[in-house]
């Protein structure tokens, strides 16, 4: 189970607003509070909108979002939405990840993507290049039969998707399924109601936010020492995989949890950030990135306020920084 790191700043000096319902509304789990404070948080929004939990994709949730106190990762004392997520996407499949032979096409597999900027389709003919791409210790499959090593077992899973490899999977492509966990893994974020900037970005932890159909966003994958062990952690074509104490969640962000384009052209909004600020696609509706993003992957519009912009799925990022002091995950249910 992954908690997330928080790093407490001391010096905030700017307060988007303390919200200052005083409801201790834990309990309150129906939708009309949550419509109630979606409408009031829309008014304060000269700076950010922050998240619109009507936003979210059917199927989604495992439970109405609520409104309750929390402090934020800078010790600011303000309201959060309490989010569960299914953690299981309500509008796509899982998989397939790791193409099962050297002659599978790419429908059989998923991608894979290093950081390099390059999204590999995860086929036979990927498998067998490896040597060419990563060195010639790379040897994923069986050269009589073409079957591709994949972790095909619970305890294969576990022993390939942790970074300290047993030995015995190097040169597998991992895989792991939701079964191993029991099922999706069902996880509560508290998200602020009004983002707070903070004074200078922070690192992201290994959950940066959640999608609007229900998935978590991942940082980035740890390449290096996935690939250090000859280990192809193979991501489906929304740019997700299974490990067994996350579950599933993306890593990249490929059209997979957005909702309806915006109405002004803009990128449609695909999820939100563990400090309340909104994340959308990478391009707006005429295919471009905008231009002037910050560090974070960020930037300001009359619309929005500050929001980011996903990374293309080459990257292997969604943002850079978080821009605002965080929430916090507060369970995971297995
Ligand atoms: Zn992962
Ligand atoms: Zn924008």
């Amino acid at each position: 189970m992954h908690l997330i790191q928080i790093v407490m700043l001391v010096c905030v000096t700017l307060l988007a607003t303390a919200c200052g319902s005083g409801s201790d509304s834990a309990d309150s789990v129906n939708s009309s509070s949550s419509q109630s404070s979606a409408s009031s948080s829309s008014i304060a929004a000269a700076i950010s909108k922050g998240i619109d939990p009507e936003r979210f994709l059917d199927g989604a949730l495992a439970e109405d979002i609520s409104t309750v106190d929390c402090t934020l990762s800078d010790g600011t004392a303000s309201t959060c939405y309490q989010v569960t997520i299914n953690g299981a996407p309500s509008n796509a499949d899982i998989g397939p990840f790791c193409p099962p032979s050297i002659t599978s096409d790419a429908s059989e597999g998923g991608i894979w993507f290093d950081g390099s900027g390059e999204v590999y389709e995860l086929d036979g003919a990927f498998i067998m290049n490896l040597d060419t791409l990563y060195g010639s210790e790379w040897m994923l499959y069986d050269s009589v039969t073409g079957l591709i090593n994949i972790t095909d077992t619970q305890l294969a899973c576990e022993s390939a998707a942790r970074p300290n490899v047993d030995p015995a999977y190097q040169n597998y492509c991992v895989e792991c399924k939701l079964e191993y966990t029991g099922g999706p893994v069902q996880q509560t974020f508290l998200i602020p109601t009004q983002p707070v900037a903070l004074n200078s970005p922070e690192r992201l932890g290994f959950d940066i936010g959640l999608g609007l159909n229900g998935v978590v966003f991942a940082g980035p994958a740890p390449v290096d020492a996935i690939l250090s062990n000859y280990t192809i952690a193979a991501f489906d074509d929304c740019g997700g995989h299974i490990n067994p104490a996350e579950g599933y969640h993306y890593h990249a962000a490929i059209g997979c949890a957005q909702s309806e384009p915006e109405s002004d052209g803009h990128a449609a909004m695909i999820g939100v950030a563990l400090d309340g600020y909104g994340i959308y696609a990478m391009t707006d509706d005429l295919g471009l990135e905008p231009e002037g993003l910050d560090e974070c992957r960020g930037h300001s519009d009359t619309e929005r306020g500050y929001h980011y912009h996903a990374a293309s799925p080459g990257e292997n990022m969604f943002i850079g920084c978080y821009h605002g002091a965080q929430g916090d995950i507060v369970e995971t249910r297995l």
